[in-house]
């Protein structure tokens, strides 16, 4: 008997989606006004200690569309965001879909040349920042794109009269070539907005992710593939009133974006944000708030349950903890559940299948793959298709190992002005997610391996070729090739072999050095090793597969 059959409530929609979800909700923004609706005066986000009601977000954004619309912002145009996890992001979000415009999600660790990349492929209009991020990065790259409109934000707004002690630093730093976020609002309130019909293939918003080969690529994630993929969380979480969501994963990556934003939109369930990730702080919060759920990254459970307060704080609110983005030890999970009463449940899915395409039901325990040792990412969710392919595309029976195909009301229809690369990753509308593993014969999938090269540090993607890049940028370097290493903490961390220019000398660290300057912090090679010649295949191709097993095999010694 298959997990289906057990499970009568793991069913189809025929409709496209389940019967309560009205045909009106067909666009994310409707999901949000909906709710907003229905319950004006309940907090949408806790923001530290803050309540934002519902009615304030939908007066404040009003407010903002309109100032939008002001500065020439029509349908269709972006607006970037970058920030860290602060209640601006959804508010930018929403002025956006209220102006008719798509959201651009910029992750506040990048660095000048990966900002300026996404600005410039998604032509971005308008951006919304940090006044920190503003400072320290925007304001180099800026003027050299399309960008018009500088709106800037600051961390201290939307606080009560005490500042939380992870922004005792924080200042504010108003630069007046900028606008302001809040001042825009005062001098708009009260207005509404003449917002154009948004439908469900309209783009909701672009999430950039890197691939082998090219520059980064905005997922079209579109209106249709937000509003399914809410309701997939408050199916499969599930979410039921008096929850409360813990606003951990990053709102830049689709986690956060569905699995806290548009999940809370949808379902009205407050939001805890908290500007970014501190363990302490975090048990703190899910005390004082009884939070109850969470998606996050494992080495985010990790962390708190090595934190210094786990012991003194109640986590008995906290029981639908799931996590996806990485491989998870079968031991960690037992870990977090001895230590917190926990059981964390493994969910799989991609940027472009706008976060889940697989998760582990409510109820049931992932089993473990006997050969592997690796946890099930679960069964496909209501209404996706994942066929198990080998090399020519011919599905697999159960049991034997090829690249997960993923179609469903969930999959983007492609990467933002990029058809090339739209119809090699999505042929036909089905995503090849270039992940490789098995479905059992009861249904359960399993991820044994990658067909990419994509390393995964502490949750974060790193792709070689765009570190590859910055080292080929220093004058001492002849060739490169970067791959993953097993790390204790980090899962996986990043390690380059680097040949250098005849005549030409560096040393590992000031080579790290350079590197660190000029790319996310999570991305910078952590061990570089210099070898007189890569390996590589008869035609000149350099083999870092070779490499990285090498490299895997030595670390895994080491330790
Ligand atoms: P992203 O587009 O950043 O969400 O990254 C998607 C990739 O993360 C997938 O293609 C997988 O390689 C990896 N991934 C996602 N969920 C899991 C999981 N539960 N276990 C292992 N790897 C995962």
């Amino acid at each position: 008997m298959s997990i289906y059959d057990e499970r009568p409530w793991l069913r189809q929609y025929p409709e496209g989606l389940p019967p309560d979800i009205e045909p009106e909700h067909r666009n994310a923004l409707v999901m949000f006004r909906q709710t907003a609706q229905r319950i004006p005066d309940e907090p949408m986000i806790h923001y530290f200690e803050t309540p934002l009601t519902f009615r304030e977000v939908d007066e404040i954004t009003d407010a903002l569309a309109v100032a939008l619309q002001e500065q020439g912002f029509r349908p269709g145009d972006r607006l970037a965001v970058y920030t860290q996890n602060v209640p601006q992001f959804p508010i930018a979000m929403l002025a956006a879909w209220k102006a008719g415009g798509i959201m651009v999600s910029l992750n506040p660790m990048l660095r000048e040349k990966e900002v300026r990349t996404i600005l410039d492929d998604s032509g971005a209009r308008v951006l919304v920042t940090l006044e920190s991020l503003w400072d320290d990065v925007a304001r180099q790259v800026v003027p050299e794109t399309e960008v018009e409109s500088v709106i800037t934000t600051s961390e201290l707004d939307f606080l009560g009269d005490e500042t939380p002690a992870v922004l005792a630093g924080s200042r504010r730093s108003r630069d007046e070539s900028t606008s302001d976020l809040m001042e825009l609002v005062e001098a708009h309130r009260g207005r509404t907005p003449e917002t154009p019909d948004l439908g469900p293939d309209d783009v909701a918003f672009l999430v950039y992710t890197s691939g082998t080969t090219g520059p980064p690529k905005g997922a079209m994630n579109t209106h249709g593939n937000v509003v399914f993929n809410s309701q997939a969380y408050r199916e499969w979480m599930p979410t039921e009133d008096g929850d409360v969501i813990l606003g951990v994963a990053p709102l830049f990556h689709i986690t956060g974006l569905i699995a806290h934003v548009t999940l809370g939109f949808l379902t009205g369930a407050p939001v805890v944000l908290f500007y970014r990730f501190d363990p302490d702080l975090t048990l703190e919060l899910i005390e004082r708030h009884h939070v109850t759920m969470t998606v996050a990254s494992i080495t985010v459970y990790i962390a708190l349950m090595n934190a210094k307060t786990i012991g003194q704080r109640d986590l008995s609110s906290f029981r639908k903890t799931v996590s996806g983005g990485a491989p998870i030890a079968p031991s960690t999970v037992e870990a977090f559940q001895e230590k917190v009463g926990a059981y964390i449940r493994n969910i799989y899915g991609l940027t472009e299948t706008t976060s889940p395409s697989h998760c582990t039901p409510p109820g049931t325990r992932a089993p473990v793959d006997d050969e592997s040792g690796a946890l099930s990412v679960g069964v496909p969710i209501s209404n996706t298709i994942v066929r198990v392919v080998d090399e020519q595309r011919n599905d697999l029976p159960p049991g034997e190992v090829g690249e997960f195909v993923t179609s469903g009301p969930q999959v983007v229809p492609g990467y933002w002005e990029k058809p090339e690369e739209t119809a090699n990753a999505l042929p036909g509308g089905a995503l090849h997610t270039g992940d490789v593993g098995f479905m059992d014969e009861d249904g359960w999938f399993y991820l044994v391996d990658r067909k990419k090269d994509m390393i995964v540090a502490a949750g974060y993607k790193v792709w070689p070729r765009e570190v590859e890049d910055v080292l080929y940028g220093h004058k001492a370097v002849r060739e490169a090739a970067v791959v993953g290493i097993p790390d204790p903490y980090r899962g996986e961390t990043v390690k380059a072999y680097v040949s250098l220019v005849a005549g030409e000398s560096v040393d590992e660290q000031a080579l790290i050095a350079y590197c660190k300057e000029r790319m996310a912090a999570y991305k910078y090679p952590r061990e570089i090793e210099f070898v007189d010649e890569l390996p590589k295949t008869a035609s000149g191709k350099i083999l870092r597969r070779e490499l990285r097993d090498q490299a895997t095999a030595e670390a895994t010694g080491r330790s």
